[in-house]
């Protein structure tokens, strides 16, 4: 395991770790995401909860007001048909409402379908893609000055071991998942040497999500760690103590 690693894997965060930090999280209404988004809100964040789903974002917004968390934000888009303005108005209700975005978790993702490239439908291959890629930059490149105007940014990206090792029949899963170490990978290295914004990767690992499910449906979920498990990593790089880490791809597991 490597330093960086172990590091994140057995961090322990102060309950104040992310007070006064403006985080946004993709997919913050279900699974993985949903989890982190209430853990940041527990560390002292105001997240922004962004999803295609409404009222799932809502479920999230009123578990964390009811732990008494600082109020989130609810941003419904569907980056399968999101069209540049969308992406424009809600970099300026940001700026509106906060001023800055201090993290930008990318965590939502379509897993498309488990089949041979040789047989992979082309226009789920073309959508897989747009989703977790293309949005993902468009994402980051209409928010990259509200993250500017932060003391400390960070940008997490969500990786898969698939896409730092090809495997059969992960079709456009797997080449998205290489294209987001790319985006990760392109963006740490423009940052500077003083730079304020650090730009890294997670995998978390197999996690009992309904996506795991879809892509696994002969296991059995309670072999699996749950998205609460998993917490160190998210925590560790949204936090300050990791402000000197840019250009690391890390394990949950
Ligand atoms: P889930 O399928 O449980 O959650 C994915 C989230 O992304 C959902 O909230 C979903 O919204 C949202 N989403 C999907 N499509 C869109 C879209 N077009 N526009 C906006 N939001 C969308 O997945 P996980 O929690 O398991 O996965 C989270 C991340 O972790 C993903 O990037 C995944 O690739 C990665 N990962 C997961 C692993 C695992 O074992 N679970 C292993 C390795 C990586 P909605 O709820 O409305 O459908």
């Amino acid at each position: 395991m490597t330093e960086q690693n172990s590091i994140a894997q057995n961090y322990q965060a102060p309950d104040d770790l992310l007070k006064d930090k403006v985080i946004l999280v993709t997919g913050a209404g279900d699974g993985i995401g949903k989890t982190v988004a209430k853990s940041y809100a527990t560390h002292g964040a105001t997240v922004i909860l962004l999803g295609r789903t409404q009222v799932k974002l809502e479920a999230v917004y009123d578990e964390i007001v009811a732990a008494g968390g600082p109020q989130p934000g609810i941003a419904v888009l569907d980056f399968r048909t999101a069209q540049p303005e969308e992406y424009e108005n809600l970099a300026e209700q940001i700026e509106n409402e906060y001023g800055r975005l201090d993290g930008l978790l990318h965590n939502a993702s379509k897993l498309g379908q488990k089949m041979s490239l040789d047989q992979y439908p082309i226009g789920t291959f073309m959508e897989v893609m747009h989703i977790n890629v293309n949005a993902a930059f468009v994402l980051t490149r209409i928010l990259m000055p509200l993250l500017r105007k932060s003391s400390s940014a960070s940008v997490v990206f969500t990786s898969s071991s698939v896409g730092r090792k090809g495997r059969a029949f992960w079709g456009a899963y797997a080449v998205s998942k290489f294209a987001t170490e790319g985006l990760m990978e392109t963006l740490a290295d423009e940052q500077g040497e003083n730079s304020k914004l650090r730009t890294n990767s997670i995998n978390p690992g197999a996690t009992r999500t309904n996506m795991r499910a879809a892509a696994y449906p002969g296991e059995d979920p309670d072999t699996l760690k749950t998205p609460e498990d998993i917490l160190a990593p998210y925590l560790y790089l949204m936090g300050d103590d990791s402000s000197a880490v840019n250009g690391e791809s890390l394990n949950c597991q």
